[in-house]
């Protein structure tokens, strides 16, 4: 499931903006001022950002500007007043993928988060092979060969880490894992350490020295995340 945060301090738009998204299947998160904006990009893990420039307490360049500071990459529209042209620079020139004129139709707010979705997933895309130190991996022929021997990488432990890497900006929670690889509705409630066996298996197979990942890493209390960097 996509998650978005819509960062909109007038009730009935961000309220519209929530119903839209909701029923096409995205969790919605609502933040109504800048500081707001800033405290939930942080904290949550969204997919997408919509942003509306003119907020309490800090802008909406301000917040742009200061989450691709900190290195966040998350795709953002802007809302930007219609015929404002300069806002629509400052805007891209702050870091917004792109962005969508107030009074915008939800059609194409939609559409735009979507493209925007769809090419952040295209830039993504693991590469098919991979090199861990004496360890390559084929992603398309779930392949691993180690030290010259192959053998087969099995589908989940394949998808496991095509996520992961996908994800690569971000640390990726087990829930989530189990939501997306595992495809569970809802994994409210199911049993974590599922992940956990498939990411030690994951990490005989593909981590040059499995004692100690550097392909798979371990966020206490958080998840996984891919980090892989050459030495
Ligand atoms: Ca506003």
């Amino acid at each position: 499931m996509r998650s978005l945060l819509v960062v909109e301090d007038e009730p009935a738009v961000a309220r519209g903006l929530k119903d839209a998204f909701e029923f096409r299947g995205f969790t919605v998160t609502v933040a109504v001022d800048g500081d707001a904006a800033l405290d939930t990009a942080r904290d949550g893990r969204f997919d997408a950002i919509i942003l509306d420039i003119m907020l309490p307490k800090r802008s909406g360049f301000e917040v742009m500007e200061t989450l691709r500071a900190e290195g966040d990459t998350t795709p953002t529209i802007m809302l930007t007043a219609r015929g404002e042209e300069e806002d629509r620079v400052r805007g891209l020139m702050a870091g917004a993928d792109d962005y969508v004129l107030k009074p915008f139709s939800i059609t194409e707010l939609v559409a735009r988060v979507q493209a925007n979705l769809r090419r952040r997933d295209m830039d993504r895309a693991p590469p098919v092979e991979l090199e861990f130190d004496n360890v390559a991996v084929d992603l398309n022929r779930q392949v691993v060969t180690r030290d010259g021997a192959p053998e087969d990488l099995p589908s989940l432990e394949t998808e496991l880490l095509k996520y992961l890497i996908r994800h690569q900006d971000r640390v990726v929670s087990r829930k989530e894992l189990l939501e997306t690889v595992w495809e569970y509705p809802s994994a409210d409630g199911v049993e974590t350490r599922t992940v956990d066996n498939y990411v030690v298996r994951l990490r005989q197979k593909v981590e040059p020295d499995p004692e100690n990942p550097r392909v798979v890493l371990t966020v206490r209390g958080k998840g996984y995340r891919f980090g892989w960097e050459r030495r």
